[in-house]
């Protein structure tokens, strides 16, 4: 298992740590900010991580934008919640108040797995080395 790092943090607030994508053996995706060669086509014309202002603003992060959250933000945020329990604009203002390097700090606590420590997998809900259940 790969180790969590800024990196893995993308401009939308997704930790691509706790991908199914990231996470996987074979064909892994190197993260939002990896080589687009190794992503799923969902995820290279994704219209967060080409909006032009995200590309040209300070930190990198949709936080810093005049119109955030704008609606595709928003909507990726509503479907994150409803089905992954997981929220993007949550993890931004976590960001934007305590830093980067709190918020992967708190990322590795939150997401280990209760039994053996792996990251759990935000869209299975489940531990991918001892497939315990995520608590709700
Ligand atoms: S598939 Fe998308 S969300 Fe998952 S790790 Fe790759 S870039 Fe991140
Ligand atoms: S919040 Fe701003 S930077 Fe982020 S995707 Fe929307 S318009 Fe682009
Ligand atoms: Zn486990």
């Amino acid at each position: 298992m790969q180790p969590m790092n800024r990196t893995m943090i993308a401009p939308c607030g997704m930790n691509c740590g706790l991908c199914s994508a990231y996470q996987r053996k074979v064909k892994r995706c190197g993260g939002c900010h990896g080589e687009d060669s190794t992503k799923p086509v969902y995820c290279v014309s994704c219209v967060i991580k080409n909006c032009p202002t995200i590309q040209s603003n300070a930190s990198g992060f949709c936080y810093d934008c005049k119109t955030y959250p704008c609606r595709r933000l928003k909507n990726l945020d509503a479907r994150y919640t409803r089905k992954y329990h997981m929220s993007m604009l949550q993890n931004l203002e976590a960001i934007k108040k305590n830093g980067i390097d709190a918020f992967v700090k708190a990322e590795a606590k939150r997401w280990a797995c209760r039994n053996c420590g792996t990251t759990i997998c935000v869209h299975q809900h489940m531990c991918p080395a001892c497939k315990t259940m995520i608590a709700d």
